[in-house]
């Protein structure tokens, strides 16, 4: 048995906090411990443990041969590939596999392009008034919550980043900063908000309008009772000396919101900025999703969405690669990440088209895999980058290294799709 240790500080990927003041116990080859308490940090590290296997038509095989045949399916398969960037792979496996992706003239996507897609596309249109969560920290004295109370995904956003700590211009810390809090429909805010309106979903575009419509200083007139607390709280914001709107860009699919929230929102920060300064602040999951798109932009102009069939990268949020290969233009999927990120999507489509899935746990994917080559986890055995969710680049330091590292075994299929000549 290996001795104990701790390894301290550790980036945890486990939202997309990115706390990145972590000390992990390990004893044994295994985390035992982790400080400070966070809920979902502990259900993230577990005890750090992965299947390590190589899967090939179900039996076992050895990585030589399970990256040949991963390589065969792939190259035949050029110019009709999808490849998923799915969760808990670093920065450099992400830019690995759009690489194999330009080779194979793939489509793209992400594992989190459907539900973060309203905000990617309306800060699209719009440009987005965003903030480092530092900058939130240290700035923010009116906080809006709109819809979201961040505890229960995000537990560390409260009092780390938004309503608890000292701040350099917020000196009193909590006592210094109000809290309003905007619940619609079953989406509560925070319990220790100073003030709390209660929407109905329908009335929701209406209330942003409002908003909207006050912090640019225009005449109201007479309001409906619903949307009477939506002005003064407009007015709390545009007195403020740094206003903060918080939302959840990955609210899930239930219950159905308004998909003209985000646009509201980011509509909505923007407008502030007049007589005020103020961010929106958008709340993300972890695993490094918000990296995929940051690798997506940098390499091909775009979040999301992007297709090299036609030989150079095209953008096509209209039709989204999952969707795209559901509807059977794929003839092979490469799934690179936590393949149980993305849940039955893929379940029909598999059955049908051969999928090659490199990443954690890729032997226990919810649907069937042609080659599946399990690696570690971005963050707890291998490092690399990874990317808060304001954007922020993290170094990963990994508390129990050693596992096969994602980054290198998709540089592996690179090399022998390579090596079967599909690049003119
Ligand atoms: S808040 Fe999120 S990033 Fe921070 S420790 Fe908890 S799970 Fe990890």
């Amino acid at each position: 048995m290996s001795p104990s240790s701790t390894v301290a500080p550790v980036v945890c990927l486990g939202c997309g906090c990115g706390c990145d003041d972590l000390s992990i116990s390990v004893s044994g080859g295994r985390i035992v411990d982790l400080a400070p308490p966070c809920p979902l940090a502990r259900a993230w590290f577990g005890d750090g443990t992965v299947p390590a296997a190589i899967l090939r038509a179900s039996q076992p095989a050895t990585l030589d041969a399970a990256l040949a045949d991963a390589a065969d399916v792939l190259a035949a398969a050029r110019g009709r590939v999808l490849v998923v960037l799915a969760p808990d792979i670093s920065t450099q496996a992400q830019q690995a596999a759009l690489t194999l992706a330009d080779v194979l003239l793939a489509a793209v996507d992400t594992a989190t392009s459907e539900p973060a897609a309203a905000g990617l596309l309306a800060a699209q249109r719009r440009g987005r008034a965003a903030a480092t969560l530092g900058e939130i920290r240290n700035r923010a004295d009116v906080l809006l919550f709109w819809g979201v109370d961040p505890t229960p995904r995000y537990p560390r956003y409260v009092s780390r980043y938004a309503i608890e700590p000292v701040g350099t211009h917020v000196p009193a810390g909590r006592a210094g900063r109000t809290v309003i809090s905007v619940a619609i429909g079953a989406d509560r805010g925070p319990a220790e908000a100073d003030v709390t309106i209660t929407l109905a979903p329908d009335d929701e575009v209406a209330a942003l309008s409002v908003m909207r419509a006050a912090a640019m200083g225009n005449t109201l007139g007479e309001l409906p009772a619903a949307l009477a607390p939506v002005a003064e709280a407009a007015t709390r914001l545009v007195n403020a000396r740094y206003a903060v709107v918080v939302h959840d860009a990955e609210p899930g699919n239930e219950p159905r919101r308004d998909p003209y929230r985000a646009e509201g929102l980011i509509a909505l920060a923007q407008a502030l900025n007049g007589p005020t300064r103020a961010a929106l602040s958008s709340l993300r999951a972890g695993g490094n999703r918000s990296g995929a798109e940051a690798v997506l932009t940098w390499q091909t102009g775009y979040p999301m969405a992007v297709t090299y069939r036609y030989g150079a990268p095209r953008y096509t949020p209209a039709s989204r690669g999952i969707g795209w290969a559901v509807a059977g233009g794929a003839a092979a999927i490469l799934v690179v990440g936590a393949a149980a990120s993305l849940g039955s999507t893929l379940t029909d489509v598999a059955g049908r088209t051969p999928v090659v899935v490199v990443g954690p746990r890729a032997t226990e994917a919810p649907f069937p895999a042609r080659v599946a080559i399990d690696t570690g986890v971005a963050g707890i055995h291998e490092g690399g980058t990874a990317y808060r969710m304001d954007d922020v680049p993290l170094p990963l330091r990994p508390p129990l290294p050693g596992q096969r590292s994602a980054a290198e075994t998709v540089s592996a299929l690179l090399t022998a799709v390579r090596a079967r000549g599909t690049r003119p």
